[in-house]
């Protein structure tokens, strides 16, 4: 896909979810981003919630004894992990940076349980740098459209995405690609029938989709998944 047809199909999704830019404490960027790590937005969420609730700081954090995190964190997956991740992590922000989270990527890396993809989260949301965190749906949608080619590393999309994408385009792009990926152009069963952006896509199996779900309404495909 040529640059300017990424561009069109981008302005297109962006217009359709009209996704706004809303900036979130760093910290509970970051408690977000470590729990959500194959993890569902319904549990994550609701844990982030009852965890934050106790823990609003690092200080705090650190202070909660282990049990207590795992029970207001269950049932997220790899809890026991991600219980051990958060207490070192609290560590580090306290001893490391003055109780703050860091706004650069090569610090946020050196957190425990911070990979590429949740420091991009936080710089993103948490300090408004207009990155795109590249995660299974962003990198999915990407290759389907033709935007990086299939196989690429998550790291690799999110160089050429942000290559090509204006700073206020990436601030919200990976919301919007997101948004697309959970509800249309899904990981097993795409809905290219209803896609808005079928005429641009490049995925081979695009016509094999829309034909297969070419008697339904747009309503009831919607409802195949739902
Ligand atoms: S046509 Fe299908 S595969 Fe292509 S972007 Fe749309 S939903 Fe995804």
């Amino acid at each position: 896909m040529d640059n300017k047809t990424f561009l069109f199909v981008i302005s297109t999704l962006n217009k359709k979810y009209k996704v706004k830019m809303t900036r979130v404490r760093p910290f509970e960027v970051l408690i977000h981003g470590i729990l959500s790590t194959r993890t569902k937005d319904e549990t994550t969420f609701p844990a982030q919630r009852r965890l934050l609730s106790l823990a609003g700081n690092p200080q705090k954090l650190y202070s909660l004894n282990a049990k207590v995190i795992r029970k207001l964190i269950y049932p997220v997956g790899f809890y026991k992990t991600k219980t051990k991740l958060l207490k070192r992590a609290a560590k580090m922000l306290i001893g490391d940076f003055n109780g703050k989270v860091p706004s650069s990527k090569t610090d946020l890396l050196k957190i425990p349980g911070v990979g590429p993809k949740v420091a991009s989260l936080v710089l993103v949301w948490g300090f408004g740098i207009p990155v795109i965190p590249v995660d299974t749906h962003v990198n999915r949608v990407s290759q389907r459209l033709g935007i990086v080619p299939k196989g690429t590393k998550p790291e690799a999309t999110q160089r050429i995405l942000e290559s090509v994408l204006s700073p206020k385009r990436r601030l919200i792009t990976n919301k919007t690609l997101v948004k697309f990926g959970k509800e249309i152009c899904r990981p097993l069963s795409p809905l290219c029938g209803i896609c808005p952006v079928y005429h641009y896509c490049e995925f081979p199996d695009k016509d094999y989709y829309k034909n297969r779900y070419r008697n339904l309404n747009k309503e009831d495909t919607y409802k195949i998944y739902r």
